[in-house]
């Protein structure tokens, strides 16, 4: 795990910017929930953190060290999207297993650590079926586990559990709670919803139109919250 430091980042599409200098510094192990409305930027800011998308201006640090120049790959970053991108053709396992080896790990290494990551997640039945053949939840599951055997520095959610039923959600978070407790990975979720935001995260980062509004724990959120938007946003009474 490692620390991310976001620093006066911004990012303009053609001639119109739309992430106006965010400056963030993240613990190593913290799990921060980035909230807002839709279009204020949270894709943007992950995609950028990510290296999947350029960064117009600023810098984004990880453990310390400029990663502006790094490819996705060598930043060492894992990514859970809404749409689970599990490759069709290939069982769980050799989903799980595809990018250790990509990084050229024996087969061996790629079973030990796929068997691990399975474990964890209670995929140990499922490895050999194809993501046709699992449940919403299980492909959910899937995709952080292909994350997971990575040993990524940073994970970056993006709105993960949206797809799934309210009832599976709750489950989903408790999972994803359970799995930060064990594996203590540096964290970034978006997610517009509050109760997940308020469950799961150390603290919690309220963007609106491109800036921070605000920054804290849900606690601080809740009973100070800095404007009516954050108020709003976090449903307190203020
Ligand atoms: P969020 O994830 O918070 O819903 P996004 O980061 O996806 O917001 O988008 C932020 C803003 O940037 C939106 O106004 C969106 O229309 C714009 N945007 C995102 N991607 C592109 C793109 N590839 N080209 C032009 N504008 C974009
Ligand atoms: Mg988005």
């Amino acid at each position: 795990m490692a620390s991310v430091e976001l620093r006066d980042i911004r990012k303009s599409y053609a001639a119109l910017e739309v992430v106006h200098g965010v400056s963030l510094s993240i613990a190593e192990g913290e799990f921060i929930a980035l909230v807002g409305p839709s279009g204020c930027g949270k894709s943007t800011l992950l995609r950028m953190i990510a290296g999947l998308e350029e960064i117009s201006d600023g810098e984004v640090l990880i453990g310390g060290k400029v990663v502006n120049p790094l490819t996705p790959r060598e930043r060492n970053i894992a990514m859970v999207f809404q749409s689970y991108a599990l490759y069709p053709h290939m069982s769980v396992a050799e989903n799980m297993g595809f990018n250790l080896k990509l990084s050229g790990l024996s087969r061996p290494e790629i079973d030990k650590k796929v068997g691990e990551a399975a474990r964890m997640l209670a995929l140990t039945e499922l490895l050999d079926r194809k993501p046709s053949q699992l449940s919403g939840g299980q492909r959910q599951r899937a995709a952080m586990g292909r994350a997971i055997v990575r040993d990524p520095a940073v994970f970056l959610f993006d709105e993960p559990l949206s797809n799934l039923d309210a009832k599976l959600r709750v489950q989903m978070r408790t999972e994803i709670k359970a799995l930060h407790q064990k594996v203590a990975t540096t964290s970034i979720y978006v997610t517009h919803d509050q109760i997940e935001a308020m469950t799961l995260a150390d603290r919690i980062v309220v963007l609106n139109g491109g800036r921070i509004e605000q920054v804290g724990t849900p606690l601080e959120l809740y009973r100070t919250p800095a404007n009516l938007f954050v108020a709003g946003f976090i449903g307190s009474p203020a």
